[in-house]
């Protein structure tokens, strides 16, 4: 079972909550619309690339594209859970690829299919170390970028967000119930593309996180 650490709290991780189309920009240019209420899918826990191994890239797919999001990890379950108080159920953040294949994704969406292996083969979930809830005074003023090889692919900032933290967490509480240990995936801005062999890929939270990743060769 993966399991992530947060100052000195580890956690078993449970399910993988991940949401679609939380930036209006990136909805755009995928031609897509947005909702409501927030698109959620899932990826299993078997997607979670240990830290330090190089990104897979599947034989099946010709075009796996990046999806920088901040991760919240869940400290405390519940059901129902108020808006209002949803940030006292969080343990604390990281950066995740919430990575995709985007030409089985497409294929999918043609035929009616779910996007399950698209979004959740082994090494979809990458994921930096987390920092604890403490480290950050306010998540909806927050900004994050992902480099590759140097160059700036992308570059969120959850001021964008069309559902923000504490609206997920309600929202996901209220459908599916929220255990200890489970992360949200939580959108990624606009700027997707395709990444190849031997690219470094940079996920940086300014003054709290900066981590790279390989992709494998
Ligand atoms: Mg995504």
């Amino acid at each position: 079972m993966p399991q992530i650490q947060i100052a000195d709290q580890i956690l078993n991780v449970a399910n993988l909550f991940c949401v679609g189309r939380n930036f209006a920009a990136h909805a755009a240019e995928m031609g897509s619309s947005i909702g409501e209420e927030p698109m959620v899918f899932l990826k299993p826990t078997s997607a979670i690339l240990p830290a330090g191994e190089p990104i897979p890239l599947p034989s099946w797919s010709r075009e796996i594209h990046h999806e920088t999001e901040l991760v919240v990890a869940i400290g405390k379950g519940g059901r129902n859970i108020d808006p209002a108080h949803a940030m006292a159920h969080v343990a604390g953040y990281a950066l995740g690829l919430d990575l995709t294949a985007r030409d089985v994704q497409a294929e999918a969406k043609k035929k009616g299919q779910p996007w399950t292996l698209a979004k959740g083969y082994y090494g979809a979930a990458v994921l930096t170390g987390f920092v604890p809830v403490t480290a950050i005074a306010d998540p909806a003023q927050l900004t994050f970028t992902l480099h590759i090889d140097g160059e700036l692919r992308q570059h969120a900032d959850t001021r964008n967000m069309v559902f923000n933290i504490p609206t997920l967490i309600a929202w996901i509480s209220s459908r599916f119930g929220l255990t200890e240990g489970d992360l949200i995936y939580t959108g990624t801005p606009e700027g997707v593309g395709p990444i190849q062999a031997g690219e470094t890929l940079q996920l940086v939270l300014p003054g709290l996180i900066d981590q790279s990743f390989v992709v494998a060769k």
